[in-house]
């Protein structure tokens, strides 16, 4: 789950993590008065809200030096479509605004932390060259971003965040102040089962300060079972569809296409995502209805599938291992007699009690009367890219133990 920058700002500040001072977010212009008064003397910077990066180029972070700017500003920001390399060209409306105060820049450092797969260890990525995209950076001078590995269990050591403040050529008298924020920065990683945390730019003010001015953090899902706080929060980036199917213990994540896929086990999922892609159709979902697959789940997954106006067909691709085919078949025929299922329906089967189960879909009755096709498709043998990714920037760079 992605947060918005001042949800990561909020949390950034409980931690003694140095944030501009703010006015908060606004909902409408109207409240700008407010806010500027909050956030003290100007210039003020306005930030769009959104779930993407690349804010600045894209006109959603504009600095106001009178209050009558940060009117205009904020007038047309606040439900504006903005566009940024990250959104796709539809883009995403602007429903929030942050006013923060305007800081005074001498240095804009890159500072993130991930998760390195291949150690298995949270990694600071950093970089004296911030302010600019990191990937960027990283095509064209790659041996300007360091990279460090940290232990999870003891967090960043002292030592380890010296080295990386003189290899970012942080001020002498600030060193202390960079380890301190660095330290700070990996508790938040760890506290949070973060997959990232990342500061661009962490800058250095005229008078030596450092301050986060941009923040950026991403969960695992997976946690937060362990994690309250963020369990309560609506993930803005669920489609309604998306929360039903959680609520009901599906994983549901609805795609483009048109050919709504029902299948039990998250890699048979991908895989059944790949073959369809291969053979030239487009899946509308991810739809894993888990191992144990009962009548009640596929039905609710079927119900889920054809709340999708795009769907023009169902593909159900089961494989019976505990589950028994023939008792996965029944389920798929109650349900498409429970939903009332007009479109065609493509049910493979494969594992324990196939052949009953075939025999079950066989002779189950067929909305429109003709004959039911019936028979294996062609096996062949399909390579899928690897469908994992720790962002790019670990691919290039210099290694600081
Ligand atoms: P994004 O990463 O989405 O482009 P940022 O928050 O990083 O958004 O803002 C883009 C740029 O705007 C920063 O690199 C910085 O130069 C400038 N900026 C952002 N916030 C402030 C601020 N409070 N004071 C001064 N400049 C700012
Ligand atoms: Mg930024």
């Amino acid at each position: 789950m992605k947060l918005l920058e001042y949800e990561s700002k909020d949390i950034f500040r409980a931690y003694g993590i140095p944030v501009p001072p703010t006015g908060g977010v606004i909902k409408d212009a109207g409240k700008l008065p407010n806010a500027i008064k909050k956030a003290g003397k100007g210039p003020w910077v306005l930030k769009a809200q959104v779930l993407a990066g690349g804010r600045g180029k894209g006109g959603g972070v504009k600095l106001a030096k009178t209050p009558k700017d940060a009117r205009e500003i904020a007038k047309k920001m606040v439900g504006m479509t903005l566009i940024t390399h990250q959104t796709g060209p539809e883009g995403l409306l602007v429903k929030e605004v942050l006013v923060d105060k305007a800081s005074d820049i001498s240095r804009e450092i890159y500072f993130s932390i991930v998760m390195d797969r291949k150690s298995g260890k949270p990694t600071i990525i950093a970089s004296a060259e911030g302010g600019v995209e990191i990937e960027v950076l990283a095509k064209e001078r790659p041996s300007a971003i360091l990279k460090m590995p940290v232990d999870p269990d003891r967090g960043l050591e002292a030592y380890q965040g010296r080295r990386l403040a003189y290899a970012l050529d942080i001020p002498n008298d600030r060193v202390l102040d960079f380890v301190k924020m660095a330290t700070k920065l990996v508790k938040v990683f760890l506290d949070l089962d973060a997959s990232l945390v990342e500061v661009n730019p962490l800058i250095i003010t005229p008078k030596n300060e450092l301050i986060a001015l941009d923040a950026k953090i991403v969960t695992d899902d997976n946690a937060l079972f362990r994690q309250e706080s963020l369990a309560e929060r609506r993930d803005p980036e669920i489609t309604a569809l998306e929360r039903e199917a959680k609520e009901v213990g599906l994983s549901y994540i609805a795609l483009d296409g048109n050919i709504g896929c029902m299948v039990n086990g998250a890699g048979l999922a991908m895989g059944t995502m790949d073959t369809v892609s291969l053979a030239g159709g487009s899946p509308a979902n991810f739809l894993d209805v888990g191992g144990g697959a009962n009548e009640e789940q596929v039905t609710r997954a079927l119900q889920i599938i054809l709340k999708d106006k795009k769907v023009t067909a169902v593909l159900v691709n089961i494989f019976g291992g505990i589950m028994r085919c023939d008792t996965i078949a029944k389920g798929v025929i109650a349900a498409a007699k429970k939903v009332k299922l007009k479109l065609p329906l493509i049910v493979r089967l494969e594992g324990t009690n196939v052949k009953e189960g075939k025999a079950a879909i066989r002779k189950s009755p067929r909305s429109n009367g003709r004959p039911r096709r019936s028979g294996s498709p062609t096996s062949r043998s399909t390579e899928t890219s690897a469908a994992w990714s720790t962002g790019p920037a670990l691919r290039w760079g210099r290694w600081i133990p």
